[in-house]
Protein backbone atom coordinates (compact mmCIF):
# COMPACT_ATOMS: atom_id res chain seq x y z
CA UNK A 1 0.00 0.00 0.00
CA UNK A 2 1.33 3.58 -1.02
CA UNK A 3 -0.19 6.40 0.39
CA UNK A 4 -3.40 5.47 0.57
CA UNK A 5 -3.34 3.42 -2.55
CA UNK A 6 -4.87 -0.14 -2.22
CA UNK A 7 -5.71 -1.22 -5.57
CA UNK A 8 -3.94 -2.07 -8.73
CA UNK A 9 -5.85 1.07 -10.10
CA UNK A 10 -5.12 3.67 -7.52
CA UNK A 11 -1.64 2.01 -7.29
CA UNK A 12 -1.30 2.73 -10.89
CA UNK A 13 -3.09 6.28 -10.33
CA UNK A 14 -0.64 7.05 -7.69
CA UNK A 15 2.24 6.42 -10.02
CA UNK A 16 1.48 8.27 -12.87
CA UNK A 17 1.35 11.74 -10.73
CA UNK A 18 4.76 10.46 -9.58
CA UNK A 19 5.87 9.89 -12.62
CA UNK A 20 4.72 13.18 -14.26
CA UNK A 21 5.59 15.22 -11.35
CA UNK A 22 9.08 14.39 -11.44
CA UNK A 23 9.16 14.92 -15.12
CA UNK A 24 8.12 18.39 -14.03
CA UNK A 25 10.35 19.13 -11.21
CA UNK A 26 13.59 18.30 -13.23
CA UNK A 27 12.10 20.12 -16.03
CA UNK A 28 11.74 17.50 -18.49
CA UNK A 29 15.80 16.51 -17.86
CA UNK A 30 16.26 13.08 -16.72
CA UNK A 31 16.01 10.00 -18.49
CA UNK A 32 13.46 7.70 -18.20
CA UNK A 33 15.81 5.19 -16.46
CA UNK A 34 17.27 7.66 -13.86
CA UNK A 35 13.35 8.43 -13.06
CA UNK A 36 13.02 4.44 -12.98
CA UNK A 37 15.76 4.38 -10.32
CA UNK A 38 14.28 7.80 -8.19
CA UNK A 39 11.05 6.56 -7.96
CA UNK A 40 11.99 3.05 -7.89
CA UNK A 41 10.02 1.38 -10.25
CA UNK A 42 10.26 -1.82 -12.05
CA UNK A 43 11.60 -1.17 -14.88
CA UNK A 44 8.74 -2.82 -16.98
CA UNK A 45 6.30 -0.38 -14.76
CA UNK A 46 7.88 2.50 -15.67
CA UNK A 47 7.47 1.47 -19.58
CA UNK A 48 4.06 0.86 -19.14
CA UNK A 49 3.67 3.87 -17.21
CA UNK A 50 5.45 6.04 -20.30
CA UNK A 51 3.39 4.24 -22.47
CA UNK A 52 -0.37 5.03 -21.46
CA UNK A 53 0.88 8.85 -20.52
CA UNK A 54 2.23 9.40 -24.01
CA UNK A 55 -1.08 7.69 -25.63
CA UNK A 56 -3.26 10.09 -23.00
CA UNK A 57 -1.13 12.89 -24.62
CA UNK A 58 0.34 13.76 -21.28
CA UNK A 59 4.03 12.68 -21.90
CA UNK A 60 6.57 12.69 -25.29
CA UNK A 61 10.15 10.92 -25.28
CA UNK A 62 12.95 12.59 -27.13
CA UNK A 63 16.17 10.55 -27.76
CA UNK A 64 18.17 12.24 -25.02
CA UNK A 65 20.74 15.03 -26.76
CA UNK A 66 24.50 13.77 -25.75
CA UNK A 67 23.90 10.37 -26.72
CA UNK A 68 25.71 8.70 -29.87
CA UNK A 69 26.24 5.16 -29.50
CA UNK A 70 24.30 1.85 -29.49
CA UNK A 71 20.38 2.14 -28.25
CA UNK A 72 19.26 5.71 -27.22
CA UNK A 73 18.38 7.15 -23.72
CA UNK A 74 15.17 8.17 -23.64
CA UNK A 75 13.93 11.62 -21.85
CA UNK A 76 10.15 11.92 -21.18
CA UNK A 77 9.29 15.39 -21.37
CA UNK A 78 6.31 17.12 -22.34
CA UNK A 79 3.73 16.15 -25.35
CA UNK A 80 3.50 18.75 -28.02
CA UNK A 81 -0.53 18.94 -27.29
CA UNK A 82 0.00 17.88 -23.90
CA UNK A 83 -1.91 20.51 -20.95
CA UNK A 84 -0.64 24.01 -20.42
CA UNK A 85 -0.63 26.23 -17.03
CA UNK A 86 -1.60 29.54 -18.37
CA UNK A 87 0.15 32.33 -15.95
CA UNK A 88 0.06 36.23 -15.73
CA UNK A 89 2.49 38.26 -13.58
CA UNK A 90 0.49 41.46 -12.98
CA UNK A 91 3.11 44.56 -12.18
CA UNK A 92 2.04 48.19 -11.04
CA UNK A 93 2.62 49.38 -14.60
CA UNK A 94 2.10 45.94 -16.96
CA UNK A 95 1.34 42.38 -17.61
CA UNK A 96 2.56 39.64 -19.23
CA UNK A 97 1.09 35.97 -19.96
CA UNK A 98 2.46 33.04 -20.47
CA UNK A 99 1.64 29.46 -21.58
CA UNK A 100 3.67 26.72 -19.37
CA UNK A 101 4.02 23.42 -19.99
CA UNK A 102 5.05 20.31 -17.52
CA UNK A 103 8.62 20.28 -17.37
CA UNK A 104 8.86 24.42 -17.03
CA UNK A 105 9.16 25.55 -20.20
CA UNK A 106 7.43 29.23 -20.75
CA UNK A 107 6.10 30.92 -23.71
CA UNK A 108 5.32 34.15 -23.91
CA UNK A 109 1.81 34.90 -25.14
CA UNK A 110 1.26 38.76 -24.27
CA UNK A 111 2.81 41.76 -22.98
CA UNK A 112 0.70 44.86 -22.04
CA UNK A 113 1.18 48.20 -20.17
CA UNK A 114 -2.08 48.91 -18.01
CA UNK A 115 -3.34 51.88 -16.21
CA UNK A 116 -2.97 51.04 -13.00
CA UNK A 117 -7.04 50.83 -12.27
CA UNK A 118 -8.34 46.95 -11.30
CA UNK A 119 -10.55 47.31 -15.13
CA UNK A 120 -7.27 48.84 -16.91
CA UNK A 121 -5.51 45.72 -15.75
CA UNK A 122 -7.57 42.77 -15.17
CA UNK A 123 -10.13 43.75 -17.96
CA UNK A 124 -7.79 42.53 -20.84
CA UNK A 125 -6.17 40.13 -18.98
CA UNK A 126 -9.27 38.40 -18.40
CA UNK A 127 -10.36 38.98 -21.80
CA UNK A 128 -6.38 37.72 -23.00
CA UNK A 129 -6.75 34.68 -20.79
CA UNK A 130 -10.30 33.68 -22.49
CA UNK A 131 -8.86 33.97 -25.94
CA UNK A 132 -6.16 31.74 -25.42
CA UNK A 133 -8.96 28.93 -23.24
CA UNK A 134 -10.80 29.30 -26.35
CA UNK A 135 -8.04 28.38 -28.72
CA UNK A 136 -6.37 25.99 -26.36
CA UNK A 137 -9.56 24.62 -25.91
CA UNK A 138 -8.40 20.94 -23.45
CA UNK A 139 -4.89 21.85 -23.01
CA UNK A 140 -5.67 24.75 -20.76
CA UNK A 141 -5.43 22.93 -17.55
CA UNK A 142 -6.16 26.30 -15.20
CA UNK A 143 -4.93 29.55 -14.78
CA UNK A 144 -2.22 31.48 -12.14
CA UNK A 145 -2.57 35.19 -11.71
CA UNK A 146 0.35 36.59 -9.52
CA UNK A 147 -0.63 40.17 -8.17
CA UNK A 148 1.49 43.05 -6.59
CA UNK A 149 -0.11 43.20 -3.34
CA UNK A 150 -1.92 41.07 -0.04
CA UNK A 151 -4.26 38.49 -1.88
CA UNK A 152 -6.98 36.90 0.63
CA UNK A 153 -8.36 33.50 0.51
CA UNK A 154 -10.93 33.65 -2.08
CA UNK A 155 -8.95 36.27 -4.34
CA UNK A 156 -9.11 39.31 -2.53
CA UNK A 157 -6.01 42.09 -3.43
CA UNK A 158 -5.31 44.99 -2.16
CA UNK A 159 -2.61 47.09 -4.11
CA UNK A 160 -1.94 50.05 -1.49
CA UNK A 161 -0.57 52.53 -3.80
CA UNK A 162 -2.27 51.94 -6.29
CA UNK A 163 -5.53 52.82 -4.29
CA UNK A 164 -6.54 48.80 -4.85
CA UNK A 165 -8.98 48.20 -2.02
CA UNK A 166 -10.56 44.64 -1.72
CA UNK A 167 -10.52 44.06 -5.64
CA UNK A 168 -12.28 40.59 -6.32
CA UNK A 169 -9.98 39.54 -8.48
CA UNK A 170 -11.61 36.28 -9.68
CA UNK A 171 -14.45 38.58 -11.42
CA UNK A 172 -12.71 39.31 -14.01
CA UNK A 173 -12.12 36.06 -15.29
CA UNK A 174 -14.61 33.15 -17.08
CA UNK A 175 -12.91 30.65 -15.01
CA UNK A 176 -11.52 31.32 -11.73
CA UNK A 177 -8.14 31.39 -11.48
CA UNK A 178 -5.79 30.66 -8.80
CA UNK A 179 -4.73 34.05 -7.35
CA UNK A 180 -1.59 34.60 -5.17
CA UNK A 181 0.94 37.22 -4.33
CA UNK A 182 3.86 38.19 -6.51
CA UNK A 183 6.26 37.63 -3.74
CA UNK A 184 4.85 34.30 -2.81
CA UNK A 185 5.00 32.69 -6.10
CA UNK A 186 8.41 33.65 -6.54
CA UNK A 187 9.30 31.49 -3.60
CA UNK A 188 7.62 29.10 -4.16
CA UNK A 189 9.26 28.89 -8.14
CA UNK A 190 12.25 29.92 -5.95
CA UNK A 191 11.91 26.53 -4.08
CA UNK A 192 11.02 24.03 -6.87
CA UNK A 193 13.63 25.18 -9.14
CA UNK A 194 16.11 28.08 -8.08
CA UNK A 195 18.14 28.26 -4.92
CA UNK A 196 15.33 27.17 -1.96
CA UNK A 197 15.05 23.48 -3.68
CA UNK A 198 16.12 21.20 -0.41
CA UNK A 199 16.14 24.01 1.71
CA UNK A 200 14.39 23.49 5.09
CA UNK A 201 14.13 27.03 5.95
CA UNK A 202 14.75 30.01 3.96
CA UNK A 203 13.90 34.02 3.66
CA UNK A 204 13.16 35.09 0.31
CA UNK A 205 12.61 39.05 -1.40
CA UNK A 206 11.30 40.09 -4.23
CA UNK A 207 12.03 43.86 -5.22
CA UNK A 208 10.24 45.89 -7.11
CA UNK A 209 8.32 49.09 -6.73
CA UNK A 210 8.82 47.97 -3.16
CA UNK A 211 9.63 44.96 -1.22
CA UNK A 212 7.64 42.26 -0.43
CA UNK A 213 9.24 38.85 1.52
CA UNK A 214 8.12 35.86 2.70
CA UNK A 215 9.88 32.57 5.05
CA UNK A 216 9.55 29.57 2.87
CA UNK A 217 9.36 26.34 5.79
CA UNK A 218 9.72 22.89 4.08
CA UNK A 219 9.80 24.01 0.49
CA UNK A 220 5.83 26.47 0.77
CA UNK A 221 5.63 30.29 1.67
CA UNK A 222 3.90 31.25 5.06
CA UNK A 223 0.83 32.62 4.05
CA UNK A 224 -0.99 33.59 7.08
CA UNK A 225 -4.24 32.44 8.94
CA UNK A 226 -6.02 34.67 5.85
CA UNK A 227 -3.34 34.13 3.35
CA UNK A 228 -1.98 37.77 3.67
CA UNK A 229 1.40 36.91 6.00
CA UNK A 230 4.54 37.93 5.67
CA UNK A 231 4.45 41.61 4.10
CA UNK A 232 7.91 42.08 5.76
CA UNK A 233 7.85 45.48 3.42
CA UNK A 234 5.17 46.76 5.92
CA UNK A 235 7.87 46.57 9.00
CA UNK A 236 9.95 49.64 10.47
CA UNK A 237 12.87 47.97 10.21
CA UNK A 238 15.27 51.16 8.92
CA UNK A 239 13.81 53.45 11.16
CA UNK A 240 12.23 55.81 8.96
CA UNK A 241 9.04 58.33 9.85
CA UNK A 242 7.57 58.50 7.08
CA UNK A 243 4.09 57.58 6.55
CA UNK A 244 3.92 54.36 4.25
CA UNK A 245 0.19 54.05 1.60
CA UNK A 246 -0.62 51.20 3.48
CA UNK A 247 -1.36 53.05 6.43
CA UNK A 248 1.83 52.06 9.03
CA UNK A 249 4.43 54.24 9.75
CA UNK A 250 8.36 53.74 8.38
CA UNK A 251 7.73 50.62 6.33
CA UNK A 252 11.04 48.83 5.22
CA UNK A 253 9.75 48.74 1.64
CA UNK A 254 9.96 52.63 1.30
CA UNK A 255 13.22 52.29 1.35
CA UNK A 256 14.23 49.58 -0.92
CA UNK A 257 12.93 49.59 -4.91
CA UNK A 258 12.49 51.57 -7.41
CA UNK A 259 10.43 54.20 -5.51
CA UNK A 260 13.01 54.73 -3.29
CA UNK A 261 15.59 55.23 -6.44
CA UNK A 262 13.20 58.00 -7.71
CA UNK A 263 12.78 59.97 -4.44
CA UNK A 264 16.24 59.54 -3.48
CA UNK A 265 17.55 61.45 -7.20
CA UNK A 266 14.46 63.80 -6.16
CA UNK A 267 11.95 62.32 -9.05
CA UNK A 268 8.56 62.02 -8.79
CA UNK A 269 7.20 58.12 -7.76
CA UNK A 270 4.62 56.31 -6.54
CA UNK A 271 1.30 55.33 -8.24
CA UNK A 272 3.15 51.97 -10.09
CA UNK A 273 5.00 54.41 -12.41
CA UNK A 274 8.34 55.85 -13.26
CA UNK A 275 10.20 52.37 -14.15
CA UNK A 276 12.00 52.90 -16.80
CA UNK A 277 13.54 56.34 -14.60
CA UNK A 278 14.28 54.09 -12.01
CA UNK A 279 16.01 52.08 -14.12
CA UNK A 280 18.12 54.61 -15.08
CA UNK A 281 19.03 55.72 -11.61
CA UNK A 282 20.09 51.87 -10.68
CA UNK A 283 22.29 51.85 -13.70
CA UNK A 284 23.81 55.67 -13.16
CA UNK A 285 23.49 56.97 -9.16
CA UNK A 286 26.00 55.07 -6.75
CA UNK A 287 24.69 56.65 -4.42
CA UNK A 288 20.76 56.00 -4.64
CA UNK A 289 21.99 51.99 -5.37
CA UNK A 290 24.27 51.93 -2.17
CA UNK A 291 21.37 53.83 -0.25
CA UNK A 292 19.12 50.91 -1.56
CA UNK A 293 21.58 48.15 -0.66
CA UNK A 294 21.87 49.98 3.20
CA UNK A 295 18.52 49.64 3.70
CA UNK A 296 18.04 46.10 2.20
CA UNK A 297 20.69 45.11 4.34
CA UNK A 298 19.41 46.29 7.46
CA UNK A 299 15.50 44.43 6.99
CA UNK A 300 17.82 41.41 6.15
CA UNK A 301 19.54 41.28 9.52
CA UNK A 302 16.25 41.88 11.31
CA UNK A 303 14.73 39.07 9.57
CA UNK A 304 17.51 36.48 10.09
CA UNK A 305 18.06 37.47 14.07
CA UNK A 306 13.87 36.63 13.94
CA UNK A 307 13.57 33.42 11.63
CA UNK A 308 17.03 31.98 11.65
CA UNK A 309 17.01 30.91 7.50
CA UNK A 310 20.13 28.59 5.84
CA UNK A 311 19.68 31.08 2.87
CA UNK A 312 18.54 34.59 1.77
CA UNK A 313 17.53 34.64 -1.71
CA UNK A 314 17.16 37.84 -3.69
CA UNK A 315 14.89 38.59 -6.77
CA UNK A 316 13.94 41.65 -9.02
CA UNK A 317 16.08 45.10 -8.44
CA UNK A 318 17.08 42.90 -4.93
CA UNK A 319 19.87 40.69 -6.88
CA UNK A 320 20.51 43.93 -8.93
CA UNK A 321 21.03 46.30 -5.42
CA UNK A 322 23.37 43.19 -4.31
CA UNK A 323 25.55 42.51 -7.53
CA UNK A 324 25.85 46.27 -7.90
CA UNK A 325 26.08 47.16 -4.14
CA UNK A 326 27.16 44.17 -1.83
CA UNK A 327 29.60 46.40 0.00
CA UNK A 328 26.96 48.21 0.93
CA UNK A 329 24.19 45.63 1.98
CA UNK A 330 27.09 43.90 4.29
CA UNK A 331 27.96 46.95 5.92
CA UNK A 332 24.50 46.89 7.78
CA UNK A 333 23.63 43.75 7.02
CA UNK A 334 26.57 41.97 9.39
CA UNK A 335 26.51 44.82 12.51
CA UNK A 336 22.71 43.95 12.39
CA UNK A 337 22.84 40.29 13.22
CA UNK A 338 23.20 39.06 16.25
CA UNK A 339 26.35 38.33 17.51
CA UNK A 340 25.35 34.48 17.75
CA UNK A 341 25.05 34.39 13.90
CA UNK A 342 27.94 36.19 13.19
CA UNK A 343 29.76 33.66 12.96
CA UNK A 344 28.05 31.46 10.43
CA UNK A 345 25.17 34.07 8.91
CA UNK A 346 23.52 32.68 6.56
CA UNK A 347 24.33 33.01 2.37
CA UNK A 348 22.67 35.83 0.64
CA UNK A 349 22.22 34.77 -3.01
CA UNK A 350 20.74 35.87 -5.81
CA UNK A 351 17.49 34.24 -7.26
CA UNK A 352 18.21 31.85 -9.71
CA UNK A 353 15.02 32.70 -11.68
CA UNK A 354 15.55 36.33 -12.00
CA UNK A 355 12.45 37.99 -13.21
CA UNK A 356 10.39 34.84 -14.08
CA UNK A 357 9.95 33.62 -10.23
CA UNK A 358 6.35 35.24 -9.65
CA UNK A 359 5.32 33.54 -13.48
CA UNK A 360 6.51 30.38 -12.89
CA UNK A 361 5.34 30.14 -8.89
CA UNK A 362 1.83 30.99 -10.56
CA UNK A 363 2.59 27.87 -12.67
CA UNK A 364 3.18 25.51 -10.15
CA UNK A 365 0.30 26.30 -8.18
CA UNK A 366 -1.54 25.49 -12.09
CA UNK A 367 0.37 22.32 -12.10
CA UNK A 368 -0.21 21.72 -8.10
CA UNK A 369 -4.04 21.19 -8.56
CA UNK A 370 -3.69 19.48 -11.98
CA UNK A 371 -1.26 16.94 -11.07
CA UNK A 372 -3.31 14.83 -9.26
CA UNK A 373 -5.48 11.18 -9.99
CA UNK A 374 -8.32 13.31 -10.46
CA UNK A 375 -6.82 16.16 -12.22
CA UNK A 376 -5.50 12.81 -14.91
CA UNK A 377 -8.40 11.34 -15.10
CA UNK A 378 -10.15 14.61 -16.27
CA UNK A 379 -7.54 15.51 -18.76
CA UNK A 380 -8.25 11.50 -20.24
CA UNK A 381 -11.99 12.28 -20.90
CA UNK A 382 -11.43 15.25 -22.90
CA UNK A 383 -8.40 14.57 -24.63
CA UNK A 384 -9.89 11.64 -25.58
CA UNK A 385 -12.98 14.03 -27.15
CA UNK A 386 -11.11 16.46 -28.31
CA UNK A 387 -7.48 15.07 -29.32
CA UNK A 388 -8.66 14.94 -32.76
CA UNK A 389 -9.56 18.92 -33.28
CA UNK A 390 -7.02 20.65 -34.99
CA UNK A 391 -4.52 20.78 -33.24
CA UNK A 392 -2.15 23.45 -35.37
CA UNK A 393 -4.55 25.87 -33.54
CA UNK A 394 -3.54 24.61 -30.09
CA UNK A 395 0.16 24.81 -30.61
CA UNK A 396 2.02 27.28 -28.44
CA UNK A 397 5.63 26.79 -28.81
CA UNK A 398 6.01 28.14 -32.14
CA UNK A 399 4.37 31.23 -31.50
CA UNK A 400 7.43 34.06 -31.33
CA UNK A 401 7.65 35.69 -27.49
CA UNK A 402 7.09 39.16 -27.64
CA UNK A 403 9.27 39.87 -24.62
CA UNK A 404 11.62 37.70 -22.76
CA UNK A 405 13.29 38.79 -19.70
CA UNK A 406 14.26 35.49 -18.59
CA UNK A 407 17.06 34.72 -15.99
ZN1 LIG B 1 3.60 50.08 4.61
Amino acid sequence: MVNGATTSGELRAHNRVRLLRAVHDCGATLTRSQLTRDLRLARGTASVLVAGLAQDGLLHEEPAPEHVRGRPTQVPGPHPYGPLALAADVREDAWELAACELGGRVTVLDVRPHDGTPEGALGPLGEAVAAHRRRLRHRVVGAGVALAGPVRHGGLVDIAHLGWRSVEVPRFFTDAPIVGNDTAFAALAEARRGRLRDVEVGLHLHVDFDLGGVLIVRGRPLGGAGGMGAEFGHMPLTGGTRPCVCGAVGCWGMDVGANALLRHVGLAYGGGRGREQAEHVLATSEEAVAAGARALGLGVAALVNAHDPEVVTLSGHGAELYERAADSLLETYEPGLMAIRRDHPPRIECSALGWRGALLGAMESVFDAFLTPEGLDRWRENHLDQARDTPERQNVTHSTPKREKAP
